[in-house]
């Protein structure tokens, strides 16, 4: 099947917004999508992970709002997208492989329920995608941080099938895991980002959803080219 092809001109600085729960398959695809429209990507959920790692380094509880706040309006947190790998640097240092171990991601959804560490992130997030011709992904982007994005899309899966995904991710990482506790960690990190009080996980009413259970990366990709071609018109 041939590729979706987009009017470039009309292409200029838009903002598209992807949110869904954990191993939907937001990140790949955003990355990828990114690439595809000569975008930058903005990976929300490694913010959130570079805060808690520094916070944990740190020795500061995930439960310690004040602390975690001022973390989060000083750090600095920066992207670097190299042979299709989206580098992450706090304050310098990098934790591309640091903020994915499974401690961060115990811990991460307690650090990103605070409301200040929010206000701090979201602030950081929209100064990032100000200038536009941007792909962005998380958990409120669509509601939050981009409200006005041109397109909104809300990914999600089995829970079997984002658990078998995180299971790879996670042996490409040297760590064996197995199904069952995959998805009683996702569900657990679902139940808390969905549950929580300030910019819960939830659908944009003006979102468009798309289930990726049997899909492939590329496809997609595709849908959300297709999607993005219809806004344009
Ligand atoms: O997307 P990823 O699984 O890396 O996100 C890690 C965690 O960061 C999520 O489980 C959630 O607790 C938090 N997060 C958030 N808001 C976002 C992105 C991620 O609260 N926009």
């Amino acid at each position: 099947m041939s590729k979706p092809r987009l009017n470039l001109s009309r292409l200029k600085n838009r903002v598209i917004a992807i949110d869904g729960p954990a191993g939907s398959g937001k990140s790949t695809t955003a990355r990828l999508l990114a690439a595809r429209l000569g975008y930058s990507y903005l990976d929300t959920g490694a913010m959130y992970r570079a805060l808690t790692h520094f916070a944990l380094s740190k020795g500061v509880s995930p439960g310690d709002a004040s602390k975690l706040q001022a973390l989060a309006e000083h750090l600095t947190i920066e992207f670097k997208t190299e042979q299709s790998v989206n580098h992450v640097f706090i304050n310098g240092e990098e934790v591309t492989d640091a903020i994915r171990t499974p401690e961060v991601t115990a811990h991460v959804s307690e650090v990103s329920a605070h409301k200040g560490v929010r206000q701090a992130m979201v602030a950081k997030q929209k100064e990032i995608g100000k200038k536009g011709a941007i792909v962005a992904e998380g958990r409120d982007t669509t509601t939050v941080v981009f409200p006005d994005a041109d397109l909104k899309v809300y990914m999600d899966a089995s829970i079997k099938q984002r658990a078998q995904r995180r299971m790879i991710d996670l042996a490409r990482m040297g760590l064996s895991t197995t199904l069952e506790a995959q998805m009683a960690e996702i569900k657990r990190r679902d139940d808390f980002d969905s549950g929580r009080k300030h910019s819960p996980l939830t659908r944009a009413k003006d979102s468009i959803t798309i289930d990726t259970t049997s899909m492939t990366i590329e496809e997609q990709v595709d849908r959300i080219i297709t999607l993005l071609k219809d806004v344009l018109k």
